[in-house]
């Protein structure tokens, strides 16, 4: 065993490594998960901002040093998330799911389209209805149709930290397939859920899933996106999608300090009383 691979073994056992630590260290492993550090010329890199952003989460680090303690956004109740105890609650945050997470999201959808698409599948989005009860996309294959629902899990959530690695994908997984099981049947498909972490690590079914898409174009010499190409894309996609929910979060932060200080009587002020790291 190397040196490096020994100190981190020794980490892991030590009581210093927390469970988030775990996870990370797990996910990061995925030879998968860190393709955006690659130089790739299938797809636009990454800018520098969503670079450091990208590093900082991939080594533990909050997304910048100055954060304040808690989420002030929400529009009929304050989020109040603290801050101090998962610093990359953006990822998850309620206030921007319909918006920068709904985006990042929505550009998975779209490249597992086209990953389908270029390997000999009739692929098309679904539209989504408000009880939110059908699945993100449809796949024709030769013998078969599967319906897929892509879905981010936040594992700096303090809600995944008891589970062991890998366990949280897995249960979105399940519940995935859970939800949509009846939904499928009832249009004689099959449903295969499209789950990935924080950190671009993908659940097993996801892996599944895209081989059998692959299988399907056996005879295809040269599809047009490979699944190392998918791979290294879907990468890329997502931690720019990470930085955007993030500079959406902090411009929105900006915008209610401002507005705070502009109208001190406003109740927002009392959002911020106390509430700044020193
Ligand atoms: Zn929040």
């Amino acid at each position: 065993m190397s040196v490096e691979k020994a100190q981190l073994a020794s980490f892991l056992d030590s009581s210093a490594c927390s469970p988030l630590d775990t996870a990370r260290f797990c996910s990061n492993k995925n030879r998968y998960t860190t393709r955006w550090l690659s130089t790739s010329t299938v797809c636009r890199p990454l800018s520098s901002k969503a670079v450091s952003l990208a590093v900082r989460l991939h080594d533990g680090l909050p997304p910048a040093s100055d954060l304040p303690t808690h989420c002030w956004l929400g529009k009929d109740s304050v989020c109040n998330a603290d801050l101090t105890v998962n610093p990359w609650h953006c990822l998850s945050c309620p206030a921007l799911k319909c918006r920068s997470i709904y985006r990042r999201h929505n550009a998975v959808v779209d490249l597992l389209l086209r990953f389908a698409r270029a390997h000999s599948c009739l692929a098309h989005a679904i539209k989504k209805d408000l009880s939110d009860r059908v699945p993100d996309g449809l796949v024709h294959f030769g013998d078969r149709s599967v319906y897929f629902d892509v879905s981010g899990v936040s594992l700096t959530a303090p809600s995944y930290s008891h589970m062991a690695p890998g366990a949280a994908l897995r249960a979105r997984e399940t519940s995935k397939v859970t939800k949509y099981f009846n939904f499928a049947r009832d249009n004689d498909a099959k449903i295969a859920p499209f789950v990935l972490d924080c950190f671009g690590s993908l659940g097993k079914k996801s892996m599944q899933f895209l081989d059998s898409i692959v299988e399907e174009s056996a005879l295809d010499l040269c599809p047009s996106m490979t699944k190392s190409s998918f791979l290294t894309q879907l990468s890329v996609v997502w931690q720019a999608g990470n930085a955007k929910i993030f500079q959406e979060w902090a411009t929105e932060m900006r915008k209610l300090a401002h507005r705070s200080r502009q109208r001190p009587s406003v109740s927002l002020a009392s959002r911020f009383a106390g509430t700044c790291r020193a």
